[in-house]
């Protein structure tokens, strides 16, 4: 969710390209893609994909979508997993609407799935600010008949840092990955080596959700290609290992370098937002992103890559 408007970055463009391609759809449930057989995962449109975690003692659902209506129809697929042995829990990776919008369906008078969710304390503090309703009320009104029913419905059982479900046969390690936003979690199974990224890395990049915190996520990055991962899942990209993470690392230092030289020739950013810095500095979408020749909307090629290159100018 957005919930600083003063911010320089914009997490507008879900929500475009959700109202341009009019997709309001379906979550489709995912082909095993070389993930461990116990991994479910749900993409729905082009906006988001989240899995869950079948272990002996629980069944672990790693964010819930974007309304009560996209996730009944992932619970209607995992339905076979709700043994009598294994208990629900769900978990949210980080505050933002696509991912917790359909928290309902597990807490409250209604909910048709009692379960405990589980998130970081930073994150269930954010569901109280006045900027979740008004983006609720927002996206109401630009997406008619398919958020209608979301109640903004916080996580119930929180931690502070870090968290272990012990599943039995999988370990679910939740740590913090902040720097996309401030609350922002991953998860990482050790016995499968597959790390959850959520949002932390993405294609193609993530987005820090103030320019100051683009070190924090830079770092965050950083650690996660430490992590011995051989399969790891995004909620904002179809990879299933560290390319991503590679990739965004690269993203940035191509960026660093070139507003090193710039700063070095004596350039300075003009004060107006959308002034095109990329060229002002030599560093195109294009080159900044290597081997990535992604078709992506134009939005991150213009002004969410200006965005990038001021806050990284903006950190040096
Ligand atoms: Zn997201």
């Amino acid at each position: 969710m957005q919930w600083d408007n003063g911010g320089e970055f914009k997490k507008s463009l879900p929500i475009v390209t959700l109202m341009e391609r009019n997709q309001m759809t379906q979550p489709l449930y995912l082909p095993n893609g070389g993930w461990d057989q116990r991994i479910h995962a749900f993409k729905y449109t082009e906006l988001v994909t989240c899995y869950a975690v079948v272990t002996q003692r629980y069944l672990v659902i790693l964010d819930t979508l974007i309304s009560p209506k996209t996730m009944r129809v992932m619970m209607d697929h995992l339905k076979p997993q709700m043994t009598s042995e294994r208990r629900l829990l769900v978990v949210n990776t980080h505050s933002d609407w696509d991912h917790v919008w359909g928290n309902q369906l597990f807490a409250g008078e209604d909910a048709l799935y009692p379960a405990p969710i589980i998130a970081s304390r930073r994150c269930r503090a954010d569901f109280d600010l006045p900027e979740a309703q008004s983006q609720l009320a927002d996206l109401q009104k630009q997406n008619p008949g398919e958020l209608d029913d979301v109640r903004i419905t916080p996580p119930t059982l929180l931690f502070d840092e870090r968290l272990t479900i012990e599943g039995g046969d999988l370990t679910l390690e939740i740590f913090p990955a902040r720097g996309h936003t401030h609350d922002h979690t991953a998860i990482y199974v050790p016995e499968i080596k597959t790390l959850f990224a959520a949002d932390s890395a993405e294609r193609p990049y993530p987005q820090p959700r103030k320019p100051e915190m683009l070190p924090q996520m830079r770092q965050t990055l950083a650690e996660l290609a430490t992590y011995d991962a051989e399969v790891v899942l995004y909620c904002h990209a179809d990879d299933v290992d560290g390319a991503v993470i590679r990739d965004n690392i690269a993203y940035f230092h191509f960026i660093e370098e070139k507003c090193r030289r710039a700063k070095a020739a004596g350039i300075e950013l003009p004060d107006e937002k959308e002034a095109d810095v990329a060229s002002l500095i030599d560093c195109s979408f294009v080159d900044a992103m290597g081997q990535d020749s992604g078709d992506y909307h134009n939005y991150y090629q213009t002004q969410g890559h200006y965005d990038q290159i001021r806050a990284v100018w903006q950190s040096m």
